[in-house]
């Protein structure tokens, strides 16, 4: 446990690091799913605001909450979602177990002013007075201004920072929630060369032992990496924790109508790393007993 703690420490260090020597904010810029506008942190709600008023979608007398999910120790990631008031805790915590963190079915729990709203509740014989269950609707427990946190999985804990950041008479078509804005993926330098970082690597030998790579010093140190630790860098505050790897197909379920996997992650970096590690397969593989 503890080192993927230092893993996602040293991910954050990294991405710090990004931002000290004087790289444009990018990594809290983002991209509205109604305009497809490039937008930053910040400015976004105001933006999705606006946007969902020329969006046509149905409007109800009672508001949808707009609600900013973010990285409880980084501005880096965060997500903006547009929830029927009528939409439960469950529904929320699928949402952010599809776009950023399931990994192996841990449990969760929501912390609403000082009350705990816990998965495992809804379990039979678990019984414990002071947690609720996830299957209660928003309106009965966040308001307009309220902040709140969630946490997934309680040995290697992703901790998230939920805030609702404005209320709207649009809800989303046919379902009680939807995401309308993200952040972009982030721009990590290659530990190596400084290059554009591409990849992650879960467990690299040496300290530090999380590092990102670009696909030129993939190639040239493929010997030392293992193709299970390898993966494309996750749009995740997850990204190197447990078993955590990026499902375009799961959280695409959340979109609006119009976006497809391929819009929301490299593929092609994917298929670059399977033929990389592919390659070093096949080259590592000589017979080494034909002539004993
Ligand atoms: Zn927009
Ligand atoms: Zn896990
Ligand atoms: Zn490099």
């Amino acid at each position: 446990m503890s080192d993927w703690l230092k893993g996602i420490q040293i991910v954050i260090i990294i991405v710090r690091e990004t931002d000290a020597i004087g790289m444009p904010p990018r990594s809290s810029s983002g991209t509205c799913l109604l305009c497809k506008a490039g937008i930053g942190r910040i400015a976004m709600p105001r933006h999705s605001l606006e946007c969902l008023k020329k969006s046509g979608w149905p409007e109800s007398d009672a508001p949808s909450f707009v609600i900013r999910v973010e990285d409880f120790h980084s501005k880096m990631f965060w997500l903006l979602v547009l929830a029927r008031n009528d939409a439960t805790l469950s529904d929320l915590d699928s949402l952010l177990r599809d776009v950023w963190v399931e990994c192996c079915g841990h449990l969760s729990a929501f912390t609403i002013y000082g009350r705990r709203f816990s998965s495992h509740s809804d379990y039979d014989g678990f019984d414990e007075d002071d947690e609720s269950g996830l299957s209660v609707p928003l309106d009965e427990v966040i308001g307009p201004d309220s902040t709140f946190t969630y946490e997934y999985d309680f040995g290697s804990t992703t901790k998230l920072r939920l805030s609702v950041v404005g209320l709207s008479p649009v809800t989303p078509k046919s379902r009680s929630l939807i995401l309308i804005a993200r952040n972009n993926r982030l721009e990590i330098p290659c530990y190596f060369c400084k290059g554009k970082g591409e990849y992650l690597v879960t467990d690299w030998p040496d300290e530090p032992y999380q590092i990102v790579v670009c696909r030129d010093c993939t190639r040239k140190n493929v010997e030392d990496l293992e193709p299970e630790c390898m993966m494309v860098f996750p749009n995740s505050p997850r990204a190197g924790v447990c078993g955590y790897v990026e499902e375009p197909n799961t959280a695409i379920r959340w979109y609006p109508p119009g976006w497809h996997p391929g819009d929301i992650y490299p593929a092609e970096s994917e298929e670059v790393l399977d033929e990389i590690m592919n390659n070093d397969e096949d080259d590592a593989y000589t017979p080494i007993d034909e002539d004993t």
